[in-house]
């Protein structure tokens, strides 16, 4: 199959909400519409993650990207200067950003990309949106730098696979957080860290020790609704909103999936907590969550929301 001639019918799969795995000079990734909850919700699901890291936004330049986010001078002076290329740039979601919720896993940031690989940068410029784009192998599997590493463990889960020949770079995108405006390299990659601080005119700081609070992980964890969580509630006490989930677990407008398909609820999961956040409530009762498929990914990030935290 020709790489190549498959990019237009990649791009409609795109449109359709479904996967697709595309070539970028880094790895392959798994791409889907960052804009549609349950496209994203998707990927993950692909994938298997048992919890919700952020997702890469991928687009074909500056400019779409800068409509994303609110990127500093600086942050304008590394997309000038390396984009496209294997670096990704992390910073504050603009208020009408249509990326989905769930891609920044929640959190107010966007990581953004443009990849330097004709393949990728067509198939970006005939969607016209923003495509999320984890590396294509299920978690804890190598990353994938030809097309049969996909084929060889996500055909199935994936509509097309686009060739675009080896991976020329083969590790993943260099990462650099603009969180509080000071650069911080969140994550070693394809471009190194002294490039980066030449492309900037001053050096960078490592996500490291001290800096711990920004490890994406635990970043994560930075964002919880205003309210107070109560987990595995079988129904909501008086004062609470009920988030439920599953035909015996719903009883009112906030439901993550009333049929209890776990990649759907994932799909409104962020979108929800914020929305019962604008209600004002003082608590929310969360239905029971089963643990399996995106379970995992779903209790992972409500019990962190449900845990003790500073004020
Ligand atoms: P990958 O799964 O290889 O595409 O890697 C994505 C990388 O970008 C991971 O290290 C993520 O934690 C990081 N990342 C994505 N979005 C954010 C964000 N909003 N804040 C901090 N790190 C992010
Ligand atoms: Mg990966």
């Amino acid at each position: 199959m020709d790489g190549q001639t498959d990019i237009p019918k990649a791009a409609e799969a795109l449109t359709r909400g479904e996967l697709v795995a595309f070539p970028t000079e880094t790895v392959y990734g798994l791409g889907g519409d960052a804009t549609n909850d349950a496209a994203v919700a998707r990927v993950y699901a692909a994938k298997g993650r048992p919890s919700f890291n952020p997702l890469i936004s991928h687009v074909p330049d500056a400019e779409a990207a800068f409509a994303l986010g609110d990127f500093s001078e600086d942050a304008k002076k590394l997309a000038h200067a390396f984009w496209p290329g294997p670096l990704t740039l992390v910073v504050p979601r603009v208020a009408a950003c249509p990326v989905s919720l769930l891609a920044s896993a929640g959190l107010p940031t966007i990581a953004i990309r443009v990849p330097r690989h004709p393949v990728a940068l067509t198939l970006l410029k005939i969607f016209g949106k923003p495509v999320v784009g984890p590396s294509a192998n299920p978690s804890g599997r190598i990353s994938p730098t030809t097309a049969d590493h996909v084929r060889r463990t996500l055909s199935g889960k994936v509509s097309v696979i686009l060739d675009g020949g080896p991976s020329k770079v083969g590790v993943e995108s260099t990462v650099v957080g603009f969180l509080d405006g000071k650069p911080l390299l969140l994550r070693p990659g394809g471009i190194a860290k002294a490039d980066i601080e030449r492309g900037l005119g001053m050096p960078i700081d490592v996500q490291g020790h001290a800096a711990r609070p920004h490890a994406p992980g635990q970043l994560a964890s930075h964002y919880a609704p205003h309210a107070e969580l109560r987990l595995n509630a079988d129904a909501p006490q008086a004062g609470e909103a009920y988030l439920g989930f599953g035909p015996f677990h719903a009883h009112g407008p906030f439901t993550l999936s009333a049929t209890g398909d776990l990649t759907e609820a994932a799909a409104n999961l962020f979108r929800l907590l914020h929305d019962i956040d604008a209600t004002g409530v003082a608590r929310i009762a969360v239905a029971p969550i089963p643990h399996h498929g995106l379970g995992d990914a779903i209790n992972d990030r409500l019990s962190r929301a449900a845990a003790p935290r500073d004020t």
